[in-house]
């Protein structure tokens, strides 16, 4: 058989079955003319999703972080950057800016800080819950008890990337973590509720496209609510910093991917996609995503959130980003959403 038949085969199946095993995750991964993958994305968010683009609030408030995840501007063993921690004023004032905007989530990410306690965290999840949006924390790994008190507090999403699911990759990565700890996270968090939302990093030194199709079937047995993938953008003072970086394409067709697999879940155009290219936006929302996350937090500590370089300069002009996200997305046609933007199952495929 040639290729072309091959690879309509396989996406037929993902469109009509939402499934297809990992060979075949493979083969699309690795295609070279992948327009008919993104096609077929675009029709089934067209079909699940709607043309609604949900926006997201976006407050890094901490850039401070123990860890030492390998691909990461903010590890804690990176001395070349300034580090930044904002007042839990400071981040209801970023929250009230973002909704005066008219955003109804606020996300609020940051390192692993241990100097914000659990209560604190409360108060302020707390507080942005009296505004009347949904509040999604993406503030790594926490017991069971503490991610149930934030739960609790009025949080609504959790976004907890495994970054690979490939475990010797995963050791490589992150000196003095585990595997099992994270995905223990994630399993936790959906138990008490949240909308999960995971992901993976694309383009990692030694990740084959076998490893990324894994992850794809990892998100899917998971059953995520919401999945984030981004390229890996190397970051000066870190192990990796002369290593290569992800390529959108590959990028773009996990999302194409990830849509397929998993009709009504949300995909974030990532920013690094954005940082990436500067269509990046526009081509995620044409091949599966559905959200976009414009940053909300103070100017100045925009450049200070350096996971990686580019983030928070250049681009998109930060007086004017939400407008030029809106821009983007009614020149394609879709329109921006008026409601909090909760995954609406419409499909059991799991
Ligand atoms: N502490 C939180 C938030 C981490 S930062 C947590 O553990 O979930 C958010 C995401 O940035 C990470 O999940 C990672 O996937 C991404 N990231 C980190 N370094 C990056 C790099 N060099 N290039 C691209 N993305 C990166």
């Amino acid at each position: 058989m040639n290729a072309m038949p091959e690879l309509e085969t396989f996406i037929k199946t993902l469109e009509n079955e939402h499934a297809l095993d990992r060979a075949g995750l493979v083969k699309l991964l690795t295609c070279e003319e992948a327009l008919p993958l993104y096609m077929a994305a675009d029709r089934v968010r067209k079909k699940f999703a709607g043309d609604d683009v949900h926006l997201r609030g976006l407050v890094e408030f901490s850039s401070y972080c123990f860890r030492t995840c390998f691909y990461c501007g903010l590890r804690a063993a990176n001395n070349k950057i300034k580090r930044f921690r904002m007042e839990p004023e400071e981040i209801i004032e970023c929250a009230k800016h973002a909704v005066s905007c008219g955003l109804k989530t606020i996300v609020l990410q940051s390192g692993e800080d241990k100097s914000f306690t659990i209560n604190e965290l409360c108060s302020i999840v707390n507080r942005i819950k009296c505004m009347d949006v949904a509040v999604t924390l993406s503030i790594g790994e926490l017991s069971k008890s503490e991610y149930r008190a934030l739960k609790n507090a009025g949080t609504d999403r959790y976004l907890l990337r495994i970054e690979t699911s490939n475990k010797q990759l995963y050791k490589s990565l992150h000196p003095g973590m585990s595997y099992k700890n994270r995905v223990r996270c994630l399993y936790d968090l959906k138990e008490l509720g949240y909308e999960t939302g995971t992901g993976c990093l694309i383009g990692l030194p030694g990740q084959t496209p076998e490893m990324l199709a894994d992850d794809l079937l990892f998100f899917k047995e998971l059953d995520a609510d919401m999945i984030g993938m981004g390229p890996f953008i190397p970051c000066t003072g870190t192990p990796l910093e002369c290593e290569d970086g992800g390529d959108v394409d590959t990028v773009l067709k996990m999302m194409a991917l990830a849509r397929l697999l998993m009709p009504d879940i949300n995909i974030p155009a990532a920013t690094a996609l954005g940082v990436k290219d500067s269509d990046g936006y526009k081509k995620g929302l044409i091949c599966g995503a559905n959200v976009i996350m414009p940053n909300m937090g103070r100017n100045e500590y925009k450049k200070l959130y350096a996971i990686y370089p580019g983030k928070g300069v250049g681009i998109i002009n930060p007086e004017n980003q939400i407008e030029t996200i809106k821009t983007a997305i009614f020149q394609l046609g879709r329109n921006i959403s008026c409601d909090y933007g909760s995954r609406k199952r419409l499909i059991n495929t799991v």
